[in-house]
């Protein structure tokens, strides 16, 4: 099942993959910006998401 990290202000898909990934680990990653909207986030506007197929 695919896993997801989303923008809570966008809705751009800021991590998408089948590892179970936190938030914060994603974030670190793009410097705590989103890239769709480039609003500064915090790890806890996230909305994650399980899949299902
Ligand atoms: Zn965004």
């Amino acid at each position: 099942m695919p896993f997801e990290i989303i923008c809570s202000k966008c809705g751009t898909v800021l991590y998408l993959g089948f590892d179970l990934k936190s938030p914060r680990d994603v974030l670190k990653a793009t410097n705590n910006k989103c890239k769709g909207c480039g609003a500064n986030l915090n790890y806890l506007d996230f909305k994650v998401e399980v899949t299902e197929i």
